[in-house]
């Protein structure tokens, strides 16, 4: 019988799950309710039975993989532990949250078995009975549809897509244990320090109004137009990736997948062009306005109010208008 095997990643050295494991943890309990088969999980590490048993409990049986070459991550570890796994478990799915981890080893694993991986996956629906998965083409311009037609599929899942959640009703599964035959000759890295994904000084999860600026403000100098309009509005100031990433805006100030994930009132994006990576940080805000010169940028399927014009004539009139009410 086909079944749904969720990869759960850990973080802060083996000791809790990766929020976004918990999200392909909800994609895989989806599509398995939907197939009406069952779902697992498993979980690679050097002392994995309390996390299994942490996954187990949200409702599906946990495979604890244990092994001493498991206590660092390593493509190689995880590809050879995994693929002995595979062949035991025999899952027809094999699911993944997009991470900068899967995205290191999940498309090489797939390749062990002839598969290529569906990677950075936004919605998933059966279509009878056979799961159609959808990604973005060309930074969000195009919705690609795809179907796997026999073997192991191999999915990642794209942050924010899939919401986690547990089913309170769900019953504890069981943990299974697997050790794997590792070979250290076989394991090639020696692992680094882990990357550090954006440090949250600035708590933008709870700021009302939010002006965020992205690549299209053009240089650093310019930054000046937004911080004033920030300030105008009593909002807080953040960034896409790129704004950050060049040292203009502190990482903090990022959102995205790989920042910090907002809620707001009112997200007023400038000059951000909407890149999934950036929506699922922000789609949650409860109104959007997007200014952008380019009428088919993806930022506009997701704004309650589009302004599709220069920021540069845009931002500092709409900076007037607000000091000038405010005086009035
Ligand atoms: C693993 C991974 C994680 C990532 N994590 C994040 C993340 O957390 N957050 C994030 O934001 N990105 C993230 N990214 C990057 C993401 O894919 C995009 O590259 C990024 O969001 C693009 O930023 P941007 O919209 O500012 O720039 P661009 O895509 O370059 O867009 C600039 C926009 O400005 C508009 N523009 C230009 N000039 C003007 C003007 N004068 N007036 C008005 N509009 C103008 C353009 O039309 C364009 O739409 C990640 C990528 C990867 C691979």
């Amino acid at each position: 019988m086909s079944s749904v095997l969720v990869v759960m990643e850990t973080v802060s050295n083996g000791s809790a799950l990766h929020r976004m494991s918990l999200e392909a943890l909800a994609a895989g309990r989806k599509l398995a309710a939907e197939l009406g088969c069952a779902c697992e999980a498993v979980v690679l590490g050097n002392n994995t039975s309390s996390l299994a048993a942490t996954v187990a409990g949200k409702g599906v049986t946990a495979w604890s993989v244990e092994h001493a070459q498991l206590e660092n991550y390593t493509a190689d570890a995880w590809c050879a532990a995994l693929q002995q796994l595979i062949e035991e478990a025999k899952p027809q799915f094999v699911l993944f949250a997009h991470t900068y981890q899967a995205r290191d080893y999940a498309a090489k694993l797939a390749t062990r078995f002839g598969e290529v991986l569906i990677g950075d996956v936004t919605h998933i629906r059966v279509d009878a009975g056979t799961p159609v998965f959808t990604r973005q083409w060309m930074q969000g311009k195009l919705n690609a549809e795809y179907r796997h037609p026999a073997g192991t599929c191999f999915v990642s899942v794209q942050a924010g897509s899939f919401p986690a959640g547990d089913d309170a009703s769900a019953a504890a599964g069981d943990v299974k244990s697997f050790t794997p035959m590792l070979d250290s000759a076989a394991i090639r890295t020696i692992p680094g320090k882990p990357f550090r994904e954006a440090v949250q000084t600035v708590d933008l999860s709870s700021a009302p109004l939010i002006v965020s600026v992205g690549r299209g403000i053009g240089e650093q100098e310019n930054l000046k137009l937004v911080e004033e309009l920030a300030a105008a509005l009593g909002a807080e100031l953040a960034a896409s990736r790129p704004i950050c990433d060049a040292g203009w805006l502190p990482m903090e100030r990022q959102v995205g997948s790989s920042g910090q994930t907002v809620a707001p009132r009112l997200y007023l994006a400038v000059g951000i062009s909407g890149a999934i990576q950036h929506l699922v940080g922000m789609k949650a805000a409860d109104t959007v306005i997007a200014i952008n010169k380019d009428p088919d940028a993806p930022i506009f399927d997701v704004a309650d109010v589009a302004v599709v014009g220069d920021l540069f004539e845009i931002v500092p009139a709409l900076t007037k208008a607000i000091l000038a009410q405010k005086a009035s």
